[in-house]
Parts: C-alpha cells; sequence; structure tokens
C-alpha cells in the first residue's frame, strides 16, 4: 500500500510572515490527515522558520532545488541539500519543469542534484512532463522516458525508497487546464512500467507517483481515484492553506 504525497510547491511566493501565516493556518486544517504524508514547499529564505514552526506536526518542509554539488564551496547564488536538511527540510522538489525551461536545467543536473539530495538524507520529489508540443506530436512517453532515464542515471535499490516522482504535464502548469484523471493514469502507469524495467516490479510498486498540473480542490478526488495517482504536487491550490487543506483531505 502505497502512502499518498500532497506537496505544495509555494514557488518564489510570499514574504516570511506570510509564509509563516499560511503555514500556521494549514496545521490544524490537517492535523487528522493520516491517510498522507503532507509537504510544503516555501522559498529557501522561510524554510528555517517554518520548519521550526511546523515541528512535531504532520507537516513536512521540502525545498524547492538544490545545488548539483555535494559539497560547501564557491558557487555564488547555490544552496547544498545538505543546507536545506540543516535548517529542517525533509524533502527537496528537483527538475521542476520551470527550472528546465527558464534555468536550462539538463536531465544530467537533474541526476547530480538527485544523487546530492540523497546522498544527504533527503526525499526527492523528481519531477517529468511533456510541452504542449511535444504531446501534439505524440512525443510525450519519449520525452518522459528520457527524463526518468537521465534523472534516475547510477541509482541502486537502496536509493529508491527515497524517490517520489511527480508527473507535471507543462501544459497543464498554472494554466487551469488539468489532464484528466485518464489522461494522467496512462501516464503514470507507463512512468511506472518504465521504472520496473530500468529497476524492478517490487520497486515500481512502491514508487509513489504525484500528478501535478492545476490540481484543485474540485479535481483531486478524481485524480486520486485512479490506481496509479498517488498524490499531487500542487502550485496554486497551494497558497491558500484552505485549498490546500481542501486537496489534502479530499477524502473526508
Ligand atoms: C507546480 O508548480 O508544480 C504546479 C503543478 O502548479 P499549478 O498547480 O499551479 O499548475
Amino acid at each position: 500500500m502505497r502512502k499518498p504525497v500532497i506537496a505544495g510547491n509555494w514557488k518564489m511566493y510570499k514574504s516570511l510572515g506570510e509564509a509563516v501565516e499560511t503555514a500556521l493556518a494549514l496545521k490544524p486544517l490537517v492535523a487528522n490527515a493520516n491517510h498522507c504524508e503532507v509537504v510544503i514547499a516555501p522559498v529557501f529564505t522561510a524554510i528555517k522558520t517554518v520548519a521550526d514552526r511546523l515541528e512535531g506536526s504532520n507537516i513536512k518542509v521540502a525545498g524547492q532545488d538544490c545545488s548539483t554539488e555535494v559539497e560547501e564551496g564557491a558557487h555564488t547564488g547555490e544552496v547544498t541539500a545538505s543546507m536545506l536538511k540543516d535548517v529542517g527540510a525533509r524533502y527537496v522538489i528537483v527538475g521542476h519543469s520551470e527550472r528546465r525551461q527558464i534555468y536550462c536545467e539538463t536531465d544530467m543536473s537533474v541526476s547530480k542534484k538527485v544523487k546530492a539530495a540523497l546522498s544527504d538524507g533527503l526525499f526527492v520529489i523528481m519531477c517529468v512532463g511533456e510541452s504542449l508540443e511535444q504531446r501534439e506530436q505524440g512525443k510525450a512517453e519519449n520525452v518522459v522516458a528520457g527524463q526518468l532515464n537521465g534523472g534516475l542515471n547510477g541509482l541502486t535499490a537502496p536509493d529508491l525508497d527515497r524517490i517520489i516522482l511527480a508527473y507535471e504535464p507543462v501544459w497543464a502548469i498554472g494554466t487551469g487546464r488539468t489532464a484528466t484523471p485518464e489522461q494522467a493514469q496512462e501516464m503514470h502507469a507507463f512512468i511506472r512500467r518504465v521504472f520496473a524495467e530500468r529497476h524492478s516490479s517490487g520497486a515500481a510498486d512502491a514508487l509513489r507517483i504525484l500528478y501535478g498540473g492545476s490540481v484543485k480542490p474540485d479535481n483531486i478526488a478524481g485524480l486520486m481515484s485512479q490506481p496509479d495517482i498517488d498524490g499531487a504536487l500542487v502550485g496554486g491550490a497551494s497558497l491558500k492553506a484552505d485549498s490546500f487543506a481542501q486537496i489534502v483531505n479530499y477524502r473526508s
């Protein structure tokens, strides 16, 4: 039985005060959500304070990215996975499509980040997903398989327990256009097959695959009813405590 993960990606939104306010508002609203892991990813500068204020709660904190470098050093603007862990993050999002598109993230850098994060004991949420053009050209599966093979390159069995994948079709992110539950299920089942071929059917059965792309309180239940959808990575609708809590509490 795979425990779902509902993760909120706050992107480059919220001052420190706003981040704390939202996190504290969320805390009681999801306090009884034992059916899933609840994760929020504030900006770097808010991680420490938010994690401290959530200590003892069932909400865990994630970084939105980390460096490819494991050791500290002369890398202006970078933050290592161990620095994220040091300030209270337990998860890190890697390979988000905004980083791939705007900051030229490649499968090779994603792979290095995945390894760096695993070596520091973080759970990794690695994002994959095709653009609209790639989908319309019938290339969606090839693109996603390439991202999986590139990003997961060189991982061995003990690492896999801390890998979570997020399928986020680029055409559905921040657009209000969600993949239908059937479209998402089809790609999630494909991802699980690719993972089984790369690793083992046992590892694939245990793998959590989140869907991301305009997830809202009114579409989460349909998505979660699919057998291969194990949670959600939520952008816009995670910014308000009440809408994110409704997504977390999709079963009640
Ligand atoms: C995201 O940023 O990962 C995302 C899925 O955003 P949204 O929910 O706003 O589409």
